[in-house]
């Protein structure tokens, strides 16, 4: 069992691709099944050097580990000089000298007559050479009977061979095209399952032409529906992210990710939530829905709360510890992130914004904000921060329960209600009214942290009374 994710290096790793080579690696890892990475970069024009980057790391972040690979196409050029060489010795590829103009006209005059564009076979039983003329080189396509494959998502699928022509499978300066280089590939590489998108479907005949020719044996072919976003439309950047990489920028969890990726077109009951071992065990590709599925970026978030919430929170710091680099923040100095992941989680949607909303325990707080400061630290404001600051500087134990106990106390002492005490003191903490609850908040900020920002909250509290 053997299977390949086969990406053209031209753009993003975007979201169908990556739902593919999940497809593909769960498939490989389900059936104790080898799972290649194949970088199709014939296309020299399209191709980038960025795109495989992108590709690479897209693979490397959701932790799709492949066994062999990455291959290159473009480091297999002779492989595929060799094969069309041979096919042309076989009589089953032939030298076309046909101008392109020739090709516009027949092409032409073919839509003229409603007909559907193919070659005429004008150099199918020999040529001669024309002087100057670099010819391509076409496959001898059958020019009876169908092609019959039974699709592992589709089903059953037959085309008559009338409705093929000869392809092309090397340019005039011997370049091969990728329905040729994809059908070496994968019999080199023994590839027994070629899970794609089904873009791919109208392909999949004229391939399996190219193997019967090469004597190979067909591997099974699985043809995955496309994508649509939330408007019933094809997939595309319109829809904001599509690029897996920029998942990551935005904050999400590789898990989540995956576990989205899964239900796109396959479902296991009514069950949301898999584990990547769960979609292993589970996972059956004939049993991938034929139709379009669309993409939710509120089911998205959902999932990403949820592994945020349930994963090991050492498990999410690990992936934390990527967004303060980016934001230049040091984790370094402040809670630990497993201790931090355990109080944002649910209070954020991605690890973006726990990043955005955390710089407070790990930086000094710069102004007030206006609002909070008017509101919340008013001369009335004074003895409760005194009194909480006074207790605070007395406690040992720097953790939740006791700190939630210290606030408490303090209210019941001054006979005031919580807030009175909670909403100065968050102020006080965080230069804003939003944080988590206070005794967590006072938890991450720290023992040091807290009381000398209690301080400077007193003063503030104190030179405004004093300017009335
Ligand atoms: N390289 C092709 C693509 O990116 C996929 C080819 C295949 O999987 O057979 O669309």
């Amino acid at each position: 069992m053997r299977t390949r994710f086969a990406p053209s290096p031209t753009g993003y790793l975007h979201v169908g691709g990556a739902r593919t080579a999940l497809f593909c690696y769960l498939e490989a890892r389900a059936r104790n099944g080898v799972f290649i990475l194949r970088i199709e970069d014939t296309d020299l024009e399209r191709s980038t050097p960025e795109s495989v980057q992108a590709i690479l790391d897209g693979m490397e972040w959701l932790g799709l580990d492949y066994d062999e690979g990455p291959f290159y196409q473009t480091q297999r050029f002779d492989r595929y000089a060799d094969v069309v060489q041979q096919l042309l010795d076989d009589g089953r590829a032939y030298h076309c000298y046909c101008s392109k103009e020739r090709i516009e006209g027949i092409r032409e005059e073919q839509m003229k007559a409603g007909l559907k564009p193919r070659y005429d076979g004008h150099c199918r039983d020999g040529a001669e050479a024309v002087a100057g003329v670099k010819p391509v080189v076409r496959f001898r396509n059958p020019h009876q009977g169908d092609v019959v494959f039974d699709d592992l998502v589709r089903g059953r699928i037959s085309i008559s061979n009338t409705e093929l022509d000869d392809l092309v499978i090397a340019r005039p300066d011997g370049s091969p095209t990728y329905n040729f280089t994809v059908v070496v590939d994968d019999m080199d590489m023994k590839v027994s399952l070629v899970i794609r998108g089904d873009d791919h479907i109208n392909n999949t005949p004229r391939q399996i032409n190219i193997y019967q020719a090469l004597g190979a044996e067909l591997p099974d072919f699985a043809h995955v529906p496309m994508i649509l976003g939330d408007d019933g439309a094809r997939l595309s950047k319109r829809h904001g992210a599509v690029g897996v990489l920029q998942y990551r920028e935005d904050g999400y969890l590789p898990q989540a990710l995956l576990n989205y990726l899964v239900r796109l077109g396959w479902s296991h009951g009514d069950q949301e939530v898999f584990s990547l071992q769960e979609m292993i065990e589970l996972f059956d590709i004939r049993q991938v829905n034929r139709k379009a599925s669309a993409f939710s970026t509120d089911k998205l978030d959902w999932l990403n709360q949820h592994y945020m919430k349930t994963l090991p929170p050492a498990e999410v710091a690990e992936h934390l510890v990527w967004y303060f680099e980016k934001a230049g923040i040091n984790p370094e100095k402040g809670p630990s992130l497993a201790d931090l992941v355990s109080v944002q989680a649910d209070r954020v949607k991605t690890l973006r914004e726990m990043t955005d909303q955390s710089r407070v325990f790990y930086e000094d707080i710069g102004d007030f904000d206006a609002g909070a400061a008017k509101k919340h630290l008013r001369p009335v404001a004074e003895q409760p921060l005194r009194a909480i600051g006074n207790r605070l500087a007395d406690l040992e134990i720097w953790e939740p329960e006791r700190l939630d106990q210290v606030v408490r106390i303090t209210a019941e002492e001054l006979e005031v209600g919580m807030g009175k005490i909670a909403q100065p003191l968050r102020v006080a903490l965080t230069g804003t009214a939003i944080s988590p609850s206070i005794d967590k908040t006072l938890w991450l900020v720290g023992r040091e942290r807290s009381l000398a920002r209690i301080s400077r909250a007193l003063e503030y509290v104190m030179a405004r009374a004093a300017a009335v």
